[in-house]
């Protein structure tokens, strides 16, 4: 069944069904006069089974302020993106009266109508609607990657959620269906579940996610020993992956050692909404895969799954050593770009539920399972934000938990607001997790009011903990100075007594000649996706002087 695209005008009804002519071979287009017949529609959808990516509606409805038509259609369909679309005779009147709705997210793009054929601009934005729905709540029409998994175990979601991330389409097949005993037949020995096959078609039994990526993305031993290049980078976040894009499109040779998914923290995030020139924002996961794409396009080589778990720093003469499991690699320039990793919530009951129902950070494959279930998020930054909105899609009811008294100290105004106006979203001041269990997953949550320290147990099937990070560099040798927290020092942060002949090091130089530190993981950055990716741009030149001091 195609997913269906729901157009809601009475006057312009037929102009927008031609309009949306182009989507017809994947989508079914269904066009309606007013909010409550979309409503009626999307419910209908719904109860048949069928799914609706997006609702499409003109700025003024017969029966109904614009506003409440998308808070009607929310209710039916909470999955879909929504856009509004201004008849060019409305579009400042409508412009002054929409904007803040899109602020508060009420809807998720508001465009003016064509005004002739092949406006791409406008058709760019629904595309990129349909994308964005496609890549969080259509199950894929086509995977690169066949998982055969006899129940959802964490191993299995947590290969899925990598997948996810890395933007690789991937679907489950139960052992005993017909794609399932194909794909067991092709396995070399006794099945063991999850068997995974890849996009090179051999079927591997994983011990873990990083054997998935081994077989898809290879080993950092693929690369000669001796071979040296100019540029390690270690982290493919934004501050790696630009540094990677900028070093390799400068003419260094460039390889990247990630531990996880390509995107770090920011390939976790449902819609980056303030990164320069996307203005409707872009889910994490597009925007790393795009950089990903474009570093690959200037040469870069990426390992990813594996962690780097040593350096040996080199000199003038002898290269650094980056050590990892897959093998060793040798680079005349190192770029730690580590960033940060969420804190532990530290309850032992709720800890051993980690992936049955526990999950740290906004874990998007999680999200998708939580349809109909009641979830609680803990966290009051941007980050815990953005997960509740993601998650409000899927799940029952959303409590986002602080211990604060408010959110307002520590989340952005706009996504305050975004919640305010969400049915779904609760949130829970002066409250903490005292305790979590359930028969083989997550059910109940013990909270501790912070204030009276009274503890109520309540019903959660899903506990998605974001919960402020902290650095993770414990494999930098020593002489690679860091804060009293752990962050890399850089530049003037540097103490003076460990300034090499009375000057500090350059800007985003180490302790360490030739080791430099961007994004988060440096002592004083700003945590953010621009930040981040500027420092990654910055560092390049000074690798450059670094590596050929004498041409500069
Ligand atoms: C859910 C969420 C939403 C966010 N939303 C926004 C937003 O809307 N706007 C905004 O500006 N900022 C946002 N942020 C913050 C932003 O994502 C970060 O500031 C940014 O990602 C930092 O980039 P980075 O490259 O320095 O580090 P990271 O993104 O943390 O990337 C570091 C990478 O290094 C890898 N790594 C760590 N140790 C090793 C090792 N030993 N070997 C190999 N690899 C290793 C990690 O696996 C990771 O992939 C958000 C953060 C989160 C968590």
């Amino acid at each position: 069944m195609q997913p269906a695209i729901i157009l809601v005008s009475e006057d312009h009804a037929e102009f927008l069904a031609d309009e949306f002519g182009r989507y017809r071979r994947d989508y079914d287009i269904q066009a309606v006069t007013s909010a409550s017949a979309a409503a009626d529609l999307a419910h209908a959808i719904h109860a048949s089974g069928g799914q609706v990516a997006l609702f499409v509606s003109e700025s003024v409805l017969p029966d109904s302020g614009i506003f409440e038509a998308f808070g009607l259609w929310r209710q039916a369909v909470p999955t879909a993106r929504r856009l509004v679309v201004a008849h060019w005779e409305r579009f400042i009147e409508d412009a002054e009266t929409l904007r803040p709705g899109l602020a508060k997210g009420k809807y998720d793009a508001f465009l003016l109508m064509p005004r002739g054929v092949r406006d791409e601009e406008f058709h760019t934005a629904v595309c990129e609607l349909l994308s964005d729905w496609g890549s969080t709540v259509a199950t894929p029409e086509v995977a690169t990657v066949r998982v055969v998994a006899e129940h959802h175990d964490s191993l299995t979601l947590s290969i899925r959620d990598f997948l996810d991330r890395m933007g690789m389409p991937n679907l489950v097949y139960e052992p005993d269906s017909e794609v399932g005993r194909e794909i067991v037949a092709l396995y070399d020995g006794e099945p063991t579940y999850p068997l995974v096959q890849t996009i090179r078609r051999a079927v591997i039994a994983p011990a873990g996610v990083r054997d998935v990526a081994a077989a898809i993305y290879g080993r950092p031993e693929d690369i000669d020993i001796d071979t040296v290049v100019d540029l390690c980078i270690v982290g493919a976040g934004p501050a790696g992956l630009a540094a990677a894009v900028y070093g390799a499109s400068e003419g260094l040779t460039t390889v990247v050692v990630e531990a996880e998914a390509v995107g770090g923290q920011a390939g976790t995030s449902s819609m980056i909404r303030n990164y320069l020139g996307f203005p409707r924002g872009i889910s994490g996961m597009r925007l790393a895969q795009r950089a990903r794409n474009q570093a690959i396009r200037f040469g870069t080589r990426f390992f990813t799954g594996w962690e780097v778990s040593d350096v040996t720093p080199g000199d003038a003469e002898r290269p650094h050593v980056v050590h990892t499991d897959g093998g060793d690699l040798q680079a005349r320039a190192v770029v730690v770009a580590t960033g940060v990793a969420y804190r532990k919530l530290r309850v032992p009951g709720v800890e051993a539920l980690t992936g049955q129902g526990v999950f740290y950070g906004s874990a998007m494959t999680a999200a998708r399972e939580m349809e109909g279930y009641d979830v609680v998020v803990v966290g009051g930054g941007n980050s815990a934000g953005q997960a509740a909105i993601h998650l409000s899609r899927f799940a029952k009811s959303v409590t986002i938990m602080v211990r604060r008294a408010s959110l307002a100290e520590t989340m952005s105004h706009y996504l305050i607001a975004e919640m305010e106006y969400n049915p779904r979203i609760r949130v829970q001041p002066s409250s903490e997790v005292a305790d979590g269990g359930g028969d083989g997953r997550l059910e109940w949550l013990d909270v501790r009011d912070t204030t009276t320290g009274e503890v109520t147990r309540r019903n959660a099937e899903g506990l998605f903990l974001l919960l402020g990070a902290e650095p993770h560099c414990d494999w930098l040798p020593d002489t690679v100075a860091r804060d009293e927290r752990g962050f890399v020092l850089t530049g003037r942060d540097v103490p003076k007594d460990q300034w090499a002949n009375g000057l500090p090091p350059e800007n985003l130089a180490t302790t360490v000649p030739g080791i430099f530190a961007v994004g988060d993981i440096r002592s004083g950055s700003m945590k953010r996706v621009a930040s981040a990716s500027g420092e990654g741009a910055s560092v390049v030149p000074l690798v450059h002087s670094y590596l050929e001091p004498a041409a500069q």
